[in-house]
């Protein structure tokens, strides 16, 4: 698969699926790099708070930075996740691939992640959501240079670190996703 970057706006064009890139965004120096060859899995998460479908580029930025600011606070790495998807489809790249994220607590040095903003306990993601995330799927295997297993966070979490993540109406959904990143993908 070839990612075409394309320097202003930071779009990257995956075979017409938009990512659009604000890495350059969040930039403090809490960061550690990871081999690619030590991804084992991509976890799928949501963030657990209500989210409108119709969100503007601003209402999502406010949420990034307010991922980003609770982060801070904890401690965490610069950024929780790689990429974090909007019901609308929207798909932001926000943390760098080599870079470990916080997310799944003693897995995060081998194992990158999406999250679909918004809470799916009872309900499922918008289709739209489902196709973004597929697509920041298809960017990590890129990357990775690797098909690994995708996981809801709860599954792929260690015994220690309980979570609902990605909510529990995953079931009804995990087919459609796998699905939809094979639909997408084309060989190079
Ligand atoms: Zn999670």
């Amino acid at each position: 698969m070839k990612i075409i970057t394309i320097a202003r706006p930071r779009v990257l064009d995956i075979h017409g699926q938009r990512v659009l890139d604000i890495r350059h965004r969040y930039t403090n120096d809490r960061i550690i790099s990871n081999p690619r060859a030590a991804i084992v899995a991509i976890a799928i998460h949501h963030d657990g708070v209500a989210m409108a479908n119709a969100s503007s580029p601003t209402d999502e930025l406010a949420r990034l930075d307010a991922i980003y600011n609770h982060a801070a606070q904890q401690d965490w790495l610069r950024f929780p996740y790689p990429f974090v998807v909007f019901p609308n489809g929207r798909t932001y790249y926000t943390l760098n691939l080599n870079h470990q994220p916080s997310q799944l607590a003693g897995r995060n040095h081998k194992t990158r992640g999406v999250a679909i903003a918004g809470n799916y306990m009872t309900r499922r993601p918008s289709n739209q959501a489902i196709c973004g995330a597929a697509t920041a799927i298809l960017t990590t295997y890129a990357w990775s240079r690797a098909i690994v297993p995708i996981g809801k966070h709860a599954d792929l979490a260690l015994p220690a670190y309980p979570t609902s993540c990605c909510g529990n109406s995953w079931p009804s959904w995990a087919k459609d996703l796998h699905a939809a990143v094979l639909a997408r993908y084309t060989a190079p």
